[in-house]
């Protein structure tokens, strides 16, 4: 056959994690295959059009740190960004983006027809060809064979995918694709360990059957910020408005007449949910007290009525979504365009997995996305290029590469799942990190582009815009040290327009900036040659004002890896253990560890938590 069949890399699947895993094997140079079901969805979003949010934009401007494709679509596709948590510390703000779904796709879509080395080609991979304990390629559904010394698969949601509304079923990828299920098959038959887990969505709502005066509004910022550190706000579309409406006591008694054909509740889904993410049915089940739930009324696109009502993801039957959705303020009217549902789907214990996401069990394998056990955009896509280095590095007999917890969430998303698997859809938080103040979202680009770089990821324009970037915070730190401020002088009259006690001795820029009321702004007009780009302004700003702290956090890890045997005391209460979830409370109190070590050993109690711990044990002595 005069078709190329013999790949370095071999990609399945063209969701988040797989066009990044395709794009970072091409642009390392490696000859790749992209063997997706449907090349028309290709950067599909399976649920809600939105990219980032807290936790995930770190993972998204890691991405684009390291050349990857999730930010600069985000920055052509985003109809509202906003920076969430804008009041708090750098460490835990994040950039969010509703997304046009349609522009998305055409960004990822342009971007992957354009990738130099990257073949892609519509078909299912239905079989993997493994020689002992090697991979060796891929059989597709009408038999063609390619070969590869690396293959990563990325099937999300499609692995044996049974789609549940109500008591009705269905095999399904998600709503409109078909299953992966030969493949699931073959996969069963291999040495992995499979679970099931479910997620889901809500129904989607014509926008011209909803009265949008009774809800409240929620614009983005002004001026809007970028995702991608090569990113402009004239990329950007046209921005919109988002709404906000909530249940009512009418909404949750009609949800509660559906509990009966819930197929949650009836035991017909056996796969377990996203807890922070919970359906409507379940959050009016746990939450019995509650009279009222917000929704975020996100548009679908700029070419569509379609909104997305973000908050009421349910698989009851059609006929209690309907009726539910109507007692909603602004929703009397509403037009349900798709039903919302919920899909089981399997997924691989990410415990099989080495740093790299290559299986302990075949070389050259390796896994990346939702078949990992996480949900989300931003983790699939993380996970999709980290495998896709790897597997580049293998087909290339070069040095596997990850980073560690304290470079990059990616480290720590990696790292959560290979050592400690999940039992749920395995979402990231900023308090899962627990190098938080040096893991942030605005310098993912300072940790990782010069790795990215040596890897042969970043292209020249990314490079040179990063050098410079990091030499003009490496100049304007400079300057801010030595330039001093003169009482008396026009300077000084500047500080102390700003300082709530005037200055009464010589001050370097950089000391006054360490004042709580002084920001980059005020010192900007005290002396001359301030810098012009807001990202180098940022950049020095939190360096030099969080400076303390981020030392201060580096003495804590020191002072948790000298702690790791101290004991609990009996009567320790979890519940009153600040900046704990939920979920890690819970498992605490039931193994109930005798000491920090033990507690760190329990699946699902991060690093970051243990510190918490240390600190609330710190407060009782
Ligand atoms: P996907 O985006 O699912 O892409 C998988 C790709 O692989 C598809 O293109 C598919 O066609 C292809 N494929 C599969 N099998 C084969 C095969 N054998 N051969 C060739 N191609 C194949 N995330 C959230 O963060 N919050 C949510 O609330 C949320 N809700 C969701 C609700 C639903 C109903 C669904 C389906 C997903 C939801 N997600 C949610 C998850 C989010 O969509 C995924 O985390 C993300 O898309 C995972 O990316 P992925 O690349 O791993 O897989």
């Amino acid at each position: 056959m005069d078709y190329p069949t013999r790949f370095d890399v071999i990609v399945i699947g063209g969701g988040h994690a797989g066009t990044e895993a395709a794009l970072a094997a091409a642009r390392m140079g490696s000859q790749t295959l992209l063997l997706t079901h449907n090349i028309e969805t290709l950067g599909q979003m399976s649920c809600n059009p939105a990219i980032g949010g807290i936790g995930k934009s770190h993972l998204v401007k890691e991405i684009d740190a390291l050349g990857g494709a999730m930010a600069m679509a985000t920055d052509k596709a985003g109809i509202q960004f906003r920076v969430l948590n804008s009041r708090k510390g750098p460490a835990v703000r994040a950039t969010r983006a509703q997304a046009d779904r349609v522009l998305y796709k055409a960004a990822i879509r342009e971007i992957l027809e354009n990738q130099p080395n990257l073949t892609l080609f519509q078909q299912a991979a239905d079989d993997l060809i493994v020689d002992g304990e090697r991979i060796t390629g891929v059989v597709t559904q009408s038999g063609i064979r390619f070969r590869a010394p690396t293959v990563v698969l990325t099937t999300g949601t499609f692995l044996g995918g049974v789609i549940h509304i109500g008591m009705q079923q269905h095999s399904g990828g998600r709503a409109g694709d078909a299953p992966a299920n030969a493949l699931a098959q073959r996969l069963r038959e291999l040495p992995f360990n499979v679970g099931r887990l479910k997620t889901g969505t809500p129904p989607r709502i014509d926008a011209r059957s909803v009265d949008f005066s009774v809800m409240q509004e929620q614009w983005g910022d002004d001026p809007a910020p970028v995702m991608s550190f090569l990113g402009s706000r004239n990329q950007h579309p046209e921005q919109v408005c988002c709404y906000v409406t909530r249940t009512t006591e009418q909404t949750h008694d009609i949800i509660r007449s559906g509990f009966d054909r819930s197929p949650m509740f009836a035991g017909n889904i056996e796969g377990i949910g996203p807890r922070y993410c919970p359906s409507i049915e379940d959050k009016v089940n746990r939450f019995a007290d509650k009279d009222s739930h917000q929704i975020f009324v996100e548009p679908e696109g700029l070419t569509t009525n379609e909104l997305y009502p973000n908050g009421i993801s349910t698989s009851l039957p059609f006929d209690i979504q309907l009726a539910a959705v109507r007692t909603i303020p602004g929703f009397e009217n509403a037009h349900i365009t798709r039903p919302g549902y919920a899909i089981e789907y399997d997924f691989l214990n990410p415990q099989d997995l080495r740093h790299t996401l290559e299986t302990k069990f075949i070389q050259g394998l390796y896994f990346a996305g939702q078949i990992n056990g996480t949900t989300g955009y931003e983790e699939a896509g993380a996970q999709g290029l980290l495998a896709g280095i790897n597997a580049a590095l293998r087909a290339q007999d070069k040095d596997e590469w990850y980073p560690r917890r304290d470079e990059a969430y990616l480290g720590v998303l990696v790292d959560d799942l290979i050592t400690m698997g999940t039992s749920e859809p395995y979402r990231m938080f900023t308090s899962r990190a627990e190098y938080r103040l040096i893991l942030r979202e605005d310098n993912a680009d300072l940790r990782l582009t010069e790795t990215g770089h040596k890897l042969g990821l970043v292209d020249d324009q990314r490079w040179q815009a990063f050098n410079s970037k990091r030499e003009a915070i490496g100049a304007e730190r400079q300057r801010l040290e030595t330039t001093r401020i003169h009482p008396g002088t026009s300077g000084g009259d500047a500080a102390n327009s700003h300082l709530r006690q005037p200055m009464n001795r010589d001050q370097t820029l950089a000391e006054l900036l360490r004042r709580p009321e002084i920001n980059y702004r005020h010192i900007a007009d005290m002396a001359e040659g301030h810098a012009d780009d807001p990202a180098v302004a940022d950049q020095v700003e939190i360096e030099i004002k969080y400076e303390g702290y981020i030392s201060r956090q580096a003495d804590e890890i020191e002072r948790l890896r000298r702690n790791e045997n101290t004991r609990l005391p009996d009567d320790i209460d979890f519940d009153a253990i600040g900046g704990l979830s939920n979920e890690i409370k819970q498992k605490l109190k039931e193994v109930r560890p005798e000491t920090v070590a033990q507690a760190s050993r329990i699946q699902g109690v991060t690093p970051a938590a243990i510190s918490q711990v240390l600190v609330h044990l710190k407060k009782r002595d």
